[in-house]
């Protein structure tokens, strides 16, 4: 050591101090500047479920899948799991329930229970991010669509054409974007946009049915705007969409 200290005398402090300086600096500076941290284990098991309820896989009053089944589904540890779901049920977002027929189901008043948890600034953070990975996508995918890339969004938009139900409407409106996301992403953005469209299920306000309608004709303008191979009119169409549905409603 003192050998090694000695050889390389005027080189250890500096080597030794300077990462160690930097390090610190910029990387609180980043968690300062972001707007979107990332979730906890339990932030994203719920994030999931509030997903799932949106997306109609899971009802209001529907019992959940065993917390084994959660924990192997998202990567979880079986405990992260119950400790996510004991404070759902603390929250009022999940019922448990004892006895033969018991387990943990999601409250029947869910969309009621919601409104006391969203959030106007992380909400508008996350549309945020969520734009700018829309953008990305878009223009990663320029020139390069496999055949036949945009049958389920068309007939999404159609769906949402065809319907003035708002249920089905916000649910449509979900799988829209998480569809975009698989088509363009090649399988490397579903898990993010689930993750931040499961985040706004929880913060952000929900647009009636009138809006999310309005909303559906940008998405018949990307899709339109991809097809013909046109990247400024596509992501014009993105900002365009992210616009009507963050600016507050006259
Ligand atoms: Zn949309």
């Amino acid at each position: 050591m003192a050998n090694t200290a000695g050889k390389f005398g005027p080189y250890p402090a500096p080597v030794l101090t300077a990462p160690v300086r930097s390090t610190g600096t910029s990387s609180s500076t980043a968690a300062a500047r972001l707007p979107v941290r990332q979730q906890t284990g339990a932030e994203l098991i719920r994030s999931r479920i509030a997903l799932r309820v949106r997306l109609g896989v899971l009802a209001s009053g529907e019992r959940l899948p065993d917390t084994g089944v959660i924990a192997e589904e998202l990567g979880m540890s079986e405990m992260t799991v119950r400790r996510a779901l004991e404070t759902m049920c603390q929250d009022g977002l999940l019922d448990r329930r004892r006895g033969r027929v018991g387990g943990t189901f999601v409250a029947t008043n869910w969309d009621a229970v919601i409104e006391a948890f969203r959030d106007a600034d992380q909400a508008a953070s996350l549309e945020d991010f969520h734009l700018l990975l829309e953008c990305g996508l878009v223009a990663r995918s320029a020139g390069e669509l496999p055949p036949d890339w945009a049958s389920g969004l068309q007939a999404v938009v159609e769906e949402m054409n065809a319907t003035v139900d708002h249920a089905e409407l916000l649910r449509l409106e979900t799988c829209f974007h998480l569809g975009l996301a698989e088509a363009l992403g090649n399988g490397m953005a579903g898990e993010e946009v689930a993750d931040l469209l499961g985040r706004l299920c929880l913060l952000a306000t929900v647009p009636d049915a009138g809006r999310l309608q309005e909303a559906n004709k940008h998405h018949a303008d990307l899709l339109t705007a991809l097809e013909l191979g046109r990247l400024d009119a596509a992501v014009g169409a993105v900002k365009a969409h992210c616009l009507a549905a963050t600016s507050p409603t006259s």
